[in-house]
């Protein structure tokens, strides 16, 4: 499959939203997989990175994408940097990205390959639970790695209106995709089906 393909199955799978389709069909997916992998870089499926991370299933990717419902020049926050694809994505859309790695090698290689790639993304290596207040309120905030629950510090980072997309669900099995809209103080989710994530780690977990 190469990345026109992978493209197409993405609307045929349903997404609708032009900015994501078109950002990936602009994001060379290949420079963020492992240079054994490059004949899989545009399946429709996660690859192995290394630590025991995966680079998500562009499927997923674009999914995550559409629900943050975001226009170009919102402030967006990741949390499980990875590969750096995700965030990519969403540069290649004209968001201001932040995004958070709690492995050093992970976090490292993809702020050096997201600049390579002229991408200008604010990177850190923490344990991302806490978010990142210095920068906060977000519009929109995705998580991709598996939480047992949504981390309180997030929901409050979350401007008045603005949507999380989040897998919350025990580790090594099936989770739940929600999507998160902060109304003041009141939070309303929405179901977003079946995922498989690696896990969310944390002290404060
Ligand atoms: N968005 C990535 C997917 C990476 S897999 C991509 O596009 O490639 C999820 C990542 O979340 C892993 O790299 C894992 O190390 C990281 N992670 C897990 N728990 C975390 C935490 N508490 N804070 C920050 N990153 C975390």
């Amino acid at each position: 499959m190469d990345q026109r393909e992978m493209v197409a199955l993405l609307e045929r799978r349903g997404i609708r939203d032009e900015r994501v389709l078109e950002a990936m069909a602009a994001v060379p997916r290949q420079a963020f997989v492992p240079e054994s992998r490059l004949e899989a870089a545009y399946g429709d499926h996660a690859l192995p990175i290394g630590h025991q991370q995966t680079i998500s299933q562009p499927y997923i990717v674009a999914l995550m994408t559409e629900a943050l419902e975001l226009t170009p020049g919102k402030r967006v926050l990741e949390i499980g940097t990875g590969s750096g694809y995700q965030a990519a994505v969403l540069a290649e859309m004209g968001m201001d990205v932040y995004t958070i790695e709690r492995i050093p090698e992970l976090g490292e290689a993809a702020a050096r390959n997201l600049e390579e790639q002229g991408y200008a993304v604010h990177t850190k290596v923490d344990d991302g639970y806490r978010g990142w207040s210095d920068y906060a309120p977000f519009s929109g905030i995705v998580v991709t790695a598996a939480a047992p629950e949504i981390p309180e510090p997030l929901v409050s980072q979350l401007a008045d209106g603005g949507r999380m997309v989040i897998p919350v669900g025990p580790t090594g099995s099936y989770q739940t995709l929600w999507k998160v809209i902060r109304r003041g103080d009141q939070i309303e989710r929405v179901n977003l089906g079946g995922v498989a994530f690696v896990p969310f780690i944390s002290e404060e977990l």
